[in-house]
């Protein structure tokens, strides 16, 4: 007789899937060591240090009373406006929950079973595991210590094997290096038809140098990933979107989840969007950080396109760990496949020197 349970319910085979490890938030890290949450300063995971727009915040609560209803109206809105800022037309915009959303919904409207798609090595680790969920096998090309974590299309043709997707991600996460316009154009005039370069600007409003929107015009295999978790500050909420070209724009609406950005998102995206002082304030302030972080750590530095700075400090796991026990949390690059490096989040005005500060004692000791 058989059981009346389902005893052999299993989830399919995920032994090729690894799981997402995020870096641990503040409260974990105070409750460990003890130490108020308020006094430690969290560098570790590209946040805004100054929080969200306070017209975000203000959105939010105005929004709450309304959360029984579905984000119709609101979607649409937020669709137009970054249409608008654009310089597009709103079906290629496509909100998703977090960039991440946006590397989900690029995966179901191109990835067939079996496609390949080609990731950056070190790379962000949601790129290979969005693309093997939609059933693709992985190819990497290699940014270079050496070359100072250079990227041009050379560099990417080398790896090239007319995988379906290119991720380009520009400024780099964890190097802060860029593929400079003409290398991205190159990039695209070089591969064939069928081969979409991605190009993710999460970082895009920290650099000086142009977005690659312009190319969207007149080609159909270049999109970007844009997000409000890093500059707008609003990573809690999940909302990022997708600029894709008009030729296959349509597809967002045979692939996405209903509703992909919920009415909170939607509602505090736009009124981020307006709030121009916030993000001038927010880009001022990385700037400075950024330069304040490379002349005064005690420890090479490379160059960097956005809200971090990657530094080489030889143990960098025993770094990370002897500045969080003095309430500075840095990132460990190790799982980036970049031992002896840490990522270093640029804080605020206050937070910055003293996590240089700490960071300088702790490789003093050493
Ligand atoms: C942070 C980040 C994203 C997007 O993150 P979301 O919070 O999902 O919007 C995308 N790509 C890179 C390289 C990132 O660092």
């Amino acid at each position: 007789m058989r059981h009346l349970f389902a005893q052999d319910m299993e989830p399919r085979d995920l032994s090729a899937h690894v799981p997402y490890r995020a870096g641990r938030g503040v409260e974990e890290v105070a409750r460990d060591l003890g130490l108020d949450p308020d006094s430690l300063v969290k560098l570790s995971s590209n946040e805004n240090p100054h929080g969200p727009s306070p017209a975000a915040v203000e959105a939010i609560h105005e929004t709450a009373d309304s959360v029984h209803t579905y984000p119709k109206a609101a979607h649409t809105d937020l669709t137009e406006a970054l249409a608008e800022r654009w310089d597009l037309k709103p079906p290629q915009i496509w909100l998703a929950a977090g960039g991440d959303g946006v590397l989900d919904y690029l995966g179901r409207a191109l990835l067939d079973p079996g496609a390949r798609v080609l990731v950056p090595d070190p790379g962000f680790a949601y790129y290979p595991m969005s693309a093997r969920y939609h059933g693709a096998e992985i190819d990497q090309y290699r940014l270079e210590k050496g070359d100072e974590f250079e990227q041009t299309a050379e560099m990417v043709l080398a790896a090239y094997d007319s995988q379906r997707i290119i991720y380009v991600t520009s400024p780099h996460n964890p190097t802060g290096s860029e593929m400079p316009l003409p290398e991205i154009e190159r990039l695209a005039e070089s591969t064939d038809e069928e081969t979409l370069v991605l190009v993710d600007e999460a970082y895009g409003e920290f650099t000086d140098r142009p977005s690659a929107r312009d190319l969207i015009t007149d080609r159909d295999d270049v999109a970007l990933l844009r997000t409000f978790s890093k500059a707008y500050g609003l990573a809690g909420l999940r909302l990022g979107y997708g600029v894709v070209p008009e030729a296959w724009a349509g597809a967002y609406n045979r692939v996405n989840t209903p509703f992909a950005a919920n009415l909170l998102a939607c509602h505090a995206g736009l009124a981020a969007l307006e709030d121009k002082p916030h993000l001038r304030e927010t880009v001022e302030t990385v700037r400075w950080a950024r330069q304040y972080i490379q002349e005064h750590l005690v420890a090479p530095t490379w160059d960097s396109g956005g809200n971090f700075v990657l530094a080489s400090v030889g143990d960098s796991q025993e770094v990370t760990t002897r500045a969080q026990k003095q309430g500075v949390i840095v990132r460990d690059c190790t799982s980036f496949g970049l031992s002896g490096c840490i990522r270093i989040t640029c804080g605020t005005r206050e937070s910055t020197p003293r996590a240089v500060e700490t960071l300088n004692e702790v490789l003093a000791e050493r």
